[in-house]
């Protein structure tokens, strides 16, 4: 499966874990922040399209790049 790279903006980002619980592999909670942190900018097409879905603030977009 081919994966799309993901962008985060934080500017409307209301911490509601969703992306967390949903790719933990992309998004964590800094320990010493306490602010969200993307940790991969690509992730398979699926996942991308969910943690769009998911977000409530519309924070996260999915680009039309692609890694093969
Ligand atoms: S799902 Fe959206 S609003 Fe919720 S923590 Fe993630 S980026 Fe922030």
């Amino acid at each position: 499966m081919s994966k799309k790279r993901v962008s985060f903006s934080p500017g409307g980002c209301k911490m509601c874990e969703a992306c967390v619980s949903l790719a933990p592999e992309c998004f964590e909670i800094d320990q010493d922040t306490g602010m969200l942190m993307q940790k991969i900018e690509y992730v398979d097409e699926d996942l991308a399209r969910e943690l769009c879905a998911y977000c409530p603030e519309d924070c996260i977009e999915m680009e039309d790049v692609v890694e093969e």
